[in-house]
């Protein structure tokens, strides 16, 4: 049965090319109650501009439970006909951040130790948590084409939808990049879990066709979701979700940086001189 849910945008990761829908992104957010909602698929390139929403934009959509593949505790599958876009980006004018945290960080999980406590109780597969301490963001070399596989299923569903088969799939980005990091919790042993937001992968292909060399544009991305979201004067939390085809797999598909307290900066100062 559907139903009308109405979503402050969060998260969207890095499209990978799907032979059913073009291509798959991961898009989540939360409800005005602080639930978190995952929206999938979502064929975002394909959808109109005026259907092309923001981070930290509300919407509203018709969605259902999802019966077949994807039984993920937060997961609906949209019907992106019905997309309402409500407004602007909710904004952080003059470094105020006040109104996105009041809403994003209703319900933090203390650790990723005990979102993985949820997910064994109740089937948790998203969450957001405050990391203890980010230590660094490292850039794994990995494939650099998708898989033959993905690419000829989605040639061969272009042909059949009558889409243009010259449009490109998206670009794969050839790094891993992982937040090496752990939490306040005794249980804790650090963590390295990849880091799939969208705009990450577009920083790293921005600086390419800039005609960066690999080192640079990655030197830049570290600049970014490192340096500047993680720094001393910052407040890091990370959007988590579980990978559907590996449930025990937890990735970071966001971060949320807004300026750290005084006490907090204070803290993140010391811990960072050990
Ligand atoms: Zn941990």
């Amino acid at each position: 049965m559907k139903e009308r849910l109405k979503i402050l945008i969060t998260v969207k990761t890095y499209p990978i090319p799907s032979g059913k829908y073009g291509e798959l992104v991961c898009t989540a957010g939360l409800t005005e109650q602080g639930q978190f909602v995952r929206l999938y698929p979502i064929n975002f390139r394909d959808q109109p501009y005026s259907k092309q929403y923001r981070k930290y934009q509300w919407v509203e959509i018709e969605a259902e439970r999802h019966h077949g593949r994807d039984s993920r505790r937060e997961s609906f599958r949209p019907d992106c006909d019905t997309l309402v876009i409500l407004g602007e980006p909710i904004p952080t004018l003059r470094g105020d951040w006040s109104e996105r945290a009041r809403l994003v960080l209703q319900n933090v999980a203390s650790s990723v130790e005990q979102l993985r406590e949820q997910q064994d109780k109740n089937g948790t597969s998203l969450g957001i948590v405050r990391p203890r301490m980010v230590h660094d963001l490292v850039a794994e070399p990995t494939d650099r084409e998708w898989k033959k596989s993905f690419l000829a299923e989605l040639r061969q569903s272009r042909i059949w939808d009558d889409r243009p088969v010259s449009k490109q799939p998206p670009r794969k980005v050839p790094y891993n990049f992982k937040y090496v990091f752990d939490c306040d919790d005794p249980r804790c042993k650090g963590h390295r879990m990849m880091n799939e937001d969208w705009e990450l992968g577009s920083l790293y292909w921005k600086m390419i066709d800039k005609g960066c060399a690999e080192e640079e544009a990655i030197a830049k991305v570290r600049e970014k979701f490192l340096t500047q979201m993680c720094g001393p004067d910052r407040d890091p939390h990370f959007f988590l979700g579980t990978v559907l085809s590996h449930p025990k797999n937890w990735v970071v598909i966001g971060v949320f940086w807004p300026p750290a307290a005084k006490q907090r900066e204070t803290d993140r100062r010391q811990l960072n001189l050990f």
